[in-house]
């Protein structure tokens, strides 16, 4: 990497940010396309938000990402936010386009990206999501642009999975406690299971939500969204079973290639990236 004066400048806003893989993984790219761009950490606290977006814009920032706590907190500060983004009631990436910050969500865009690019698509599929937080939203509004046959939304507090669902009145969705006689029987007949909860992620790697595999029908895809580690319990229990599945890191890059190319109007690097998130997480 060569720092000079006419560098652009791309940052990951939230608090904390140290764990972060997008530093390694962005710069990685940045490096392997010759791009004059560099990636930095940038911590703010709630109370700085409104300023670290001003600040951005002093600093003549490209862009930047955004994440927890700051997704959905960040968005009253924006000039504009994208109407994907503003479905999802969240953002994880800003662009400085003519001193205008311009908030977007590339996740709902990763997962659908990462399910196709693996050959599975939601198109007359019983889909059936597991969790009902801030990347379930982004799921849900990814798969509901497909012609599902059906979408259930699991969730231990059942109200949540409603308050996902009224999001998107255009879209039908049926709402279940977790666990429920309607959740199992909602299992048995799913073709796609999207885990979306931390349940299995690192350092509670042993741990697994409660899904009976043996519930579910042979041919059923079993989805999680956790990267670290690369397969879950979950999928390591699915996999065995003979179902096939797909882990977060696939999404993970989708997600990040997605803000990639809206910050360089570039291709992303996609294995440059997967292999600096690897090499991550073998250090781990
Ligand atoms: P979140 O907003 O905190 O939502 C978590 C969801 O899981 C909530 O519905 C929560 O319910 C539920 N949950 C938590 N613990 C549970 C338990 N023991 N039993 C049942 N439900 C439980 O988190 P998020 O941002 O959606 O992230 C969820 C996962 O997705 C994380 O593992 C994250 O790393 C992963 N993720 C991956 C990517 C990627 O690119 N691969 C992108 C985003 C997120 P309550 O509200 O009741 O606690």
């Amino acid at each position: 990497m060569n720092i000079n004066g006419t560098t652009q400048k791309i940052g990951i806003i939230g608090w904390p940010v140290g764990h972060s893989f997008s530093p390694c993984l962005h710069n990685a790219a940045f490096d392997a396309l010759g791009l004059n761009y560099v990636y930095v950490p940038l911590p703010v606290e709630k109370t700085q938000l409104a300023d670290a977006v001003k600040g951005l814009l002093a600093l003549g920032f490209a862009g930047a990402n955004v994440t927890v706590p700051h997704k959905v907190a960040i968005m009253e500060y924006l000039d504009e936010v994208d109407p994907v983004a503003e479905k999802i009631g969240a953002v994880n990436t800003l662009v400085v386009r003519q001193k205008r910050v311009i908030g977007y969500n590339t996740d709902a865009l990763g997962f659908m990206a990462a399910l196709h690019r693996h050959g599975f698509s939601a198109n007359a599929q019983r889909v059936m999501l597991l969790g009902a937080g801030g990347a379930a939203r982004a799921i849900a509004a990814g798969v509901s642009r497909e012609q599902v046959k059906s979408f259930t939304i699991a969730a231990r507090r059942l109200e949540q999975a409603q308050n996902l669902a009224a999001t998107l009145p255009d879209f039908t969705f049926t709402s279940v406690g977790w666990p429920s006689n309607d959740f199992s029987l909602a299992l048995s007949q799913a073709d796609i299971i999207i885990h979306s909860t931390p349940i299995g992620m690192f350092p509670h790697s042993a741990e697994q939500p409660s899904v009976d595999i043996a519930d579910l029908k042979a041919s059923a895809l079993v989805c999680d969204l956790i990267y670290n580690p690369v397969k879950t319990r979950l999928l390591q229990i699915a996999a065995a079973a003979g179902h096939p599945v797909l882990g977060g890191m696939s999404m993970l890059i989708e997600q990040a290639a997605a803000a990639f190319e809206l910050w360089t109007g570039e291709n992303a690097p996609r294995s440059v990236m997967e292999q600096a998130v690897q090499r991550l997480l073998d250090q781990a």
